[in-house]
């Protein structure tokens, strides 16, 4: 009898790590397609939003290292950040159809904020302005995604309300890297850091690879030198 083909060897088992729902939502009509489409580099294992989800966590672990291992992905390399130099743990990147992680702020202005406005602000311990949209309110916290500034400064028309220094409370995001477990203290670069500079904060919650950090500060100590 003929061996099988190896790519077929692997969309068979990756078809069976993924979820089967055959939803389309990754852009392909059913996970089949969608597996061939890994194969050929036509795909993103983030298309795939259920992969993310708690109960295919180990499916995705495998999934990735079969990738890896097929140079379709590339293996982790050292992260570290620009200005400062440190090693962060992992990157922290978008959640699925979202333009940077989510950072929730506490703002200490009196203005009214809603949903839906953008903002300039400095998050307290950050030389940079940044310009953000709300997309949540809850009792005074405002979560936020990050829209500029490079693409908007020259916009004449665009409106936005000064709220001046924020403290970051918390980043929302996809865990590019190994997953720590909650409780932990991490070091992190969000994606979209115009810094590249190292965070580090505590794991508040896991679910797959999507995390909660909160206590988020921007000094981040050089490790213990070992005697
Ligand atoms: S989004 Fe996931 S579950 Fe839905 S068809 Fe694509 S691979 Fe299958």
């Amino acid at each position: 009898m003929k061996d099988k083909p190896k790519n077929i060897d692997h969309k068979e088992t990756i078809i069976k790590l993924l979820p089967g729902y055959n939803c389309g939502i990754c852009g392909f009509a059913r996970c089949d397609e969608f597996a061939a489409a890994l194969l050929k580099k036509r795909g993103s294992v983030e298309s795939c939003h259920f992969m993310f989800q708690e109960i295919f966590f180990e499916n995705l672990k495998k999934l990735e290292k079969l990738l890896k291992e097929e140079n379709i992905i590339p293996e982790d390399e050292k992260i570290v950040g620009v200005l400062d130099g440190y090693e962060a743990d992992f990157i922290l990147g978008p959640l699925p159809k979202e333009h940077s992680c989510r950072e929730i702020l506490y703002p200490f202005t009196r203005e009214e904020l809603k949903k839906g406005d953008t903002i300039r602000y400095r998050p307290l311990g950050c030389p940079i302005i940044h310009f953000a949209k709300i997309i949540d309110e809850n009792n005074g916290l405002i979560t936020v995604h990050i829209v500029g500034p490079c693409h908007r400064l020259d916009k004449e028309d665009f409106e936005f309300k000064d709220v001046g220094v924020c403290m970051v409370g918390g980043f929302e995001g996809i865990i590019e890297g190994k997953v720590p477990s909650v409780g932990e203290t991490v070091r992190f670069l969000p994606r979209h850091c115009m810094m590249q500079k190292v965070h580090s904060g505590v794991i508040v919650q896991i679910e797959g690879k999507k995390a909660i950090i909160e206590g988020i500060d921007l000094k981040v100590w050089a490790p213990p030198i070992k005697g």
